[in-house]
């Protein structure tokens, strides 16, 4: 009951990026840069352990951003050619790169990290990867003419990625998808079957995060038009309890969701958000159990696990891995408390 684990991303140490920034550029190059990204991969896993966070992640070291992380690898995507276009509805506007050509793998995009994270627990492991929808709508289409089209392109190569990841004994992929919470009808209509067929085949666990993004400004003003109650999982957590996805991450702490709507969600694990990650001040033990409390109103607690509302890239290291603390010790006192 109530294992705790996280969305996905960590700070980096400013040996390895600028700290405190999305799209953090490196600190280094060349063998220096691989380097640093493999030593940050393990020291993230260690940190998280002497947190006590049961199911670990590469913490993203190894990615400049979750999106172009796994873009980088792929041919047919052109990053020569840039377009500035309006992502996530038009809530900010991004210089998106071009699909050009067929697209195809050109190798096991994170293998190194997912090895070197492998090797450095015996804990369950955790890797996440972009859903289809999301990496979409974060590039231009010069190729496709169908944006429907290119999205179940690339959920064959997240497919064939995630795979590889399993056979490196990665105990549960995530696809992160964000545009879940935008494109509510598309959702239901492509964007559930295309991340189904990212995931077809997986013997795995399967995850979904579904979230309101980090904590910066755009984010910030865009949550301050949805009004007082967010009822966006409303419209698509039932087509995601009928999915073969077996875990759904969302937000709660300081969110506007309505925490009944996890009762649309009968048959899935539960990743409670019970971690703000658009604020620095750490969470008491009492409050995260709070929030797991207020969970299983709606959710069997044996379905519950403990996770932060998103990832933690941006934040400060102190401020984040003390929050994974809280988070540890909240579920534990939850539990003594049920
Ligand atoms: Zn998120």
């Amino acid at each position: 009951m109530f294992e705790t684990t996280l969305a996905g991303s960590l700070p980096k140490p400013s040996w390895l990026a600028t700290p405190n920034v999305l799209w953090a550029p490196w600190t280094l190059t060349g063998r220096p840069l691989q380097e640093a990204k493999e030593d940050a991969t393990a020291l993230a896993i260690r940190r998280q352990e002497q947190a006590g966070i049961d199911i670990v992640s590469d913490g993203e070291q190894a990615r400049q951003h979750f999106v172009h992380g796994f873009l980088a690898e792929v041919e047919g995507v052109d990053f020569d050619k840039k377009v500035r276009m309006g992502i996530r509805n038009n809530r900010y506007e991004a210089d998106c790169p071009t699909v050009t050509a067929p697209l195809r793998r050109r190798r096991f995009v994170h293998e190194k990290e997912a090895r070197v994270a492998r090797a450095s627990t015996a804990r369950k492991l955790k890797f996440t990867l972009p859903g289809p929808m999301t990496l979409i709508d974060t590039l231009a289409d010069g190729h496709y003419g169908d944006r429907v089209k290119m999205a179940f392109a690339f959920a064959e190569l997240l497919n064939q990625e995630a795979k590889d990841l399993e056979k490196l004994g990665v105990d549960v992929i995530q696809f992160d998808e964000p545009a879940f919470n935008v494109y509510l009808a598309e959702t239901v209509e492509w964007g559930v079957p295309a991340l189904e067929k990212a995931a077809e085949g997986l013997k795995c666990a399967t995850a979904v995060h579904i979230c309101y993004g980090y904590g910066i400004e755009a984010n910030i003003k865009w949550k301050g038009t949805l009004g007082e109650s967010w009822r966006q999982y409303e419209q698509t957590f039932p087509a995601l309890d009928r999915s073969r996805i077996q875990q759904v991450s969302l937000e709660c702490r300081q969110s506007h969701v309505p925490p009944e709507l996890m009762k649309l969600l009968k048959t899935k694990t539960v990743l409670v958000g019970a971690i703000d990650v658009a604020s620095e001040k750490v969470e008491t033990p009492e409050e995260v159990a709070a929030t797991l409390k207020l969970a299983t109103e709606f959710v069997d607690p044996e379905r519950i696990q403990a996770c932060t509302n998103c990832g933690m890239a941006p934040m400060t290291l102190g401020a984040a891995y003390a929050k994974l603390r809280a988070l540890t010790q909240g579920a534990a006192l939850a539990r003594k408390t049920l």
